[in-house]
C-alpha cells in the first residue's frame, strides 16, 4: 500500500492529504488549488478591491449630490439676487419688489 506523501510546495512541511492549506506558512496545497479553494489572502484581496469599487460609487455619488447642491445654492442665489417686481394682486400695477403695500391702491402685497 503506497502512502500518499504531500509536502508543502513553499515550505515543505508535510503535509495531511486532505489538506488544502499548509499549517505551517499557510500555502495552497495542490489538492486545495485543484479544488478551488481561493487562499483568504486571496479573498481578502477580492473584499479589498470590492470595497475600493464602493466607495469609488459612493465618491461618485457624493460627487453628484454636491453638484446638486452647488446648483441648488447658486439658484436660490439667483432668486434672491434677481427678485421679480412685485405686481399687485388686486389692481395689476408693479411695485418695487421690496414694496409692503401697493403704492396704487394701497392694499398689502404679499
Ligand atoms: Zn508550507
Ligand atoms: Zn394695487
Amino acid at each position: 500500500m503506497a502512502i500518499l506523501m504531500v509536502f508543502c510546495s513553499n515550505c515543505g512541511k508535510e503535509l495531511h492529504e486532505d489538506a488544502n492549506f499548509c499549517p505551517k506558512c499557510g500555502e495552497r496545497t495542490r489538492k486545495g488549488v485543484e479544488a478551488g479553494i481561493s487562499t483568504p489572502l486571496e479573498d481578502l484581496k477580492v473584499a479589498f478591491s470590492k470595497m475600493s469599487e464602493e466607495l469609488e460609487k459612493a465618491f461618485s455619488i457624493a460627487g453628484r449630490e454636491m453638484e446638486k447642491a452647488v446648483k441648488t445654492a447658486r439658484d436660490r442665489i439667483k432668486e434672491a439676487t434677481t427678485r421679480e417686481p412685485l405686481t399687485c394682486p388686486h389692481c395689476g400695477k408693479e411695485n418695487s419688489s421690496d414694496a409692503k403695500f401697493c403704492f396704487q391702491c394701497g392694499k398689502k402685497l404679499s
